[in-house]
């Protein structure tokens, strides 16, 4: 099969010829159709993730299986052992031994891939493959995150704020007016992007300086110093901050440093239960994300158009064979 490897550190993708998956007890076979590339691609080929090489990168996979036809991914896999409190609880994305899909073992940038659970595959419905690739991992972070934020919104005036409104930004506010009825602020430094945040249902889109709060809750897709300052001084008492973005910046937190009794938190990927009901919400409603589509042999200009920003919205390569 065609797959596109990463030797080491720093290296190109480099395109080779396998004779198949990496077989595993029990798995189940899906031929890959689509496969979206994330920002987190790039930093394993960054080294900022421990990984062992030659490996197969992509974790925004949908393939179809003989039996269930269309399906999405879920790539996040755990150890998934009873004394596993993440694990236990259905939390696999946060298990401290994971066998997370393009990581630690290979993932989809490739022509088929041997799941090791039929649990992992969610049926597409009526899902068209390419949009539905980036909602593995780009989709479904934004969903988690957007969830957490909208167990504090659920009185009369509540507001939210949206911190970065690329493509997980763009899939969060859609998910905060279909769920919610606060009103949603878009923050972005591109009026380009301040627009899209409008069209997909944000009602007031600004630059950072001109936050203005106080929010029962602020999403941060950035994670910079700055967001994360403006975040902690704009949200209300009782609100909460969740971090996603991987700008790695730092918050004094303590009390009186932030308004009383507000909440901190991070958010990472999301539970299998969750992609079901993200899976749901995509077939009931027609969400927009801006997507581009490469060959797979392209999968180094994907990355090095994303790296460059040069992408819109997400990337997703197609087998050749298919493209
Ligand atoms: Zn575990
Ligand atoms: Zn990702």
């Amino acid at each position: 099969m065609q797959a596109m490897i990463l030797n080491g550190i720093g290296q190109p993708l480099t395109p080779v010829e396998l004779d198949g998956p990496t077989e595993r007890p029990g798995g189940e076979r899906i031929t890959i159709t689509a496969c979206g590339v994330c920002h987190s691609d790039l930093h394993v080929v960054d080294g900022d993730y421990p990984v062992s090489f030659p490996r197969i990168l992509g974790h925004e996979i949908v393939g179809i299986h003989d039996r269930m036809g269309p399906v999405i991914v879920y790539a996040p896999w755990g150890c998934r052992q009873s004394d596993c409190p993440q694990c236990a609880s259905g939390q696999e994305m946060i298990c401290p031994n994971s066998s997370e899909v393009g990581l630690v073992v290979d993932g989809g940038y490739c022509e088929e891939i041997v799941v090791a659970s039929e649990d992992y595959l969610v049926p597409l419905g009526n899902l068209d493959p390419i949009q539905a690739a980036p909602l593995a991992c780009g989709g479904l972070t934004a969903y988690r995150a957007t969830k957490k934020a909208l167990a504090h919104l659920g009185h009369d005036g509540a507001r939210v704020a949206v911190i970065g409104a690329g493509g997980l930004g763009q899939y969060s506010i859609q998910y905060l007016s279909l769920l919610s009825k606060a009103e949603i602020t878009a923050v972005d430094t591109s009026a380009e992007k301040r627009a899209t945040a409008q069209e997909l249902g944000a009602h007031r889109a600004f630059t950072l300086d001109e936050l203005e709060g106080p929010y029962d809750a602020i999403i941060d897709f950035v994670g910079a110093d700055a967001t994360l300052a403006a975040a902690s001084s704009t949200v209300a008492r009782q609100g909460i901050v969740v971090v996603v973005g991987l700008f790695g910046g730092r918050v004094p937190f303590g009390l009186g440093a932030q308004a009383n009794e507000a909440s901190l938190t991070t958010s990472i990927w999301g539970t299998l239960d969750e992609l079901h009901e993200l899976i749901e919400l995509a077939n009931a409603h027609d969400l927009k994300s801006p997507i581009e589509t490469l060959a797979l042999s392209q999968a180094q200009e994907a990355h090095d158009r994303l790296r460059s920003g040069a992408v819109a919205g997400r990337v997703v390569l197609v087998p050749d064979a298919l493209a």
